[in-house]
């Protein structure tokens, strides 16, 4: 038997643990009533840039924000096209489409669900000017191809880390860098579920670029130069202090928050390997994996049975994503279709994520492992 409901996702658990030092670091913002852009969010952001090794942090409100401060930022006008994945969480698509500009969207690879770096090039038009790389599920997508493929034809690269934050990313010549600060601008969220979260919404921005790293700051902040000089438009989005100080505790234990994660994949692996029934997911070998989402494959269009079973016996499961972009309501006219998109409809089809937290007892994980084997 369980001693406790297993959850996708344990906030409360992890809470607890640190309990102390986060309500610490909370206390200390609620004492100073620097609520807004208080000492801590400057802190915070610094300490992110020294651990992603990258020069520029801009903190925001969320990383959906911070995907529309990215394009934003890159002045892409009206009618430019920016490729995307077709299997994705919305928000990249969302703020394209926001902006005027058109989504033009391509399969991804089978094996990492990730943007497939071979069929980027056939989406290339003449309006084409950004593609946003989603680093989906805790791994990187392949950057090398694709900043090459930029390169050639002058397109910027964002890279989507909400989901991935830590995650190492290998050049063929040996050169590591962390997933995110690879291309012109980096994006991430903060949110509760991610891997580097806070309690309720946040996000931040990463560059190398001094004079994007500018933009960026000045755009997430009303387009001010300075106090009430409004050099363009932008939009208020901004990090909480309080949010920061929770951040900034959570940031020194990621790594240890990465391998634990990491250790219930290896159990997955090791137990469900054998299973002809479920595809375990791929490791790529120019990516470390974090794994924000542990996905399988189900095959045999049992998908939506298993999920119903799983739940049956206490064991909860998601769908990361029912649909592809290309599919919904809302992008079927305004988007623009590459090639077929045969591989995001299989996988909106066929994935499963299963319950994958820092805090998963051992006992938790071979009950849904003895579950899954049985059904
Ligand atoms: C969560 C997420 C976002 C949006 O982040 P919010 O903070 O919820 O706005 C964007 N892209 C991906 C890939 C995500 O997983």
């Amino acid at each position: 038997m369980l001693e406790e409901q297993i959850q996708m996702v344990d906030l409360h658990g992890q809470y607890l643990r640190f309990k102390e030092e986060i309500n610490g670091a909370m206390q200390a913002v609620t004492d100073s009533c620097a609520f807004i852009n208080g000492p801590q969010v400057k802190t915070f952001a610094g300490h992110l840039a020294d651990y992603l090794q990258v020069p520029y942090v801009i903190p925001c409100g969320n990383g959906t924000d911070a995907l529309q401060i990215a394009l934003m930022a890159l002045e892409l006008q009206p009618g430019d096209e920016v490729i995307l994945p077709a299997f994705t969480y919305i928000a990249a698509a969302e703020v394209v489409a926001l902006l005027g500009l058109t989504p033009v969207l391509v399969d991804v690879d089978p094996c990492t669900f990730n943007i497939d770096p071979r069929k980027i090039e056939a989406a290339v038009s003449e309006r084409t000017k950004a593609v946003v790389a989603v680093h989906l599920f805790g791994q990187a997508c392949d950057m090398e191809p694709i900043m090459a493929l930029a390169d050639a034809y002058h397109l910027y690269v964002v890279e989507d880390n909400a989901q991935s934050i830590g995650a190492d990313y290998a050049f063929s010549d040996g050169k590591v860098q962390k997933a995110g600060t690879i291309g012109h601008i980096g994006t991430t969220s903060f949110f509760p579920s991610k891997p580097l979260a806070c309690y309720g919404d946040g996000g931040a921005l990463m560059t190398s670029d001094e004079a994007l790293a500018a933009r960026i700051f000045m755009i997430a902040n009303h387009g001010q130069e300075c106090k009430y000089q409004h050099r363009r438009i932008g939009c208020n989005s901004r990090l909480d202090t309080l949010q920061a100080a929770v951040l900034d505790v959570k940031l020194k234990h990621l790594e240890e928050f990465t391998e634990a994660r990491r250790s219930v994949a290896r159990q997955y692996d090791e137990a469900l390997s054998s299973c002809d029934s479920l595809v375990i997911p791929a490791k790529s070998t120019f990516s470390t994996h974090v794994y924000h989402q542990y996905t399988i494959q189900v095959k045999g269009g049992r998908r939506n049975a298993l999920q119903h079973l799983l739940k049956e016996q206490g064991i909860p499961s998601m769908i990361y994503y029912p649909l592809p972009v290309h599919r919904q309501e809302a992008y079927r006219q305004i988007s623009r279709v590459s090639g077929n998109l045969d591989v995001s409809i299989r996988l909106c089809e066929s994935v499963l994520s299963l319950p994958i937290h820092t805090e998963m007892s051992l006992g938790q994980q071979q009950y849904i492992i003895e579950k899954l084997k049985d059904l």
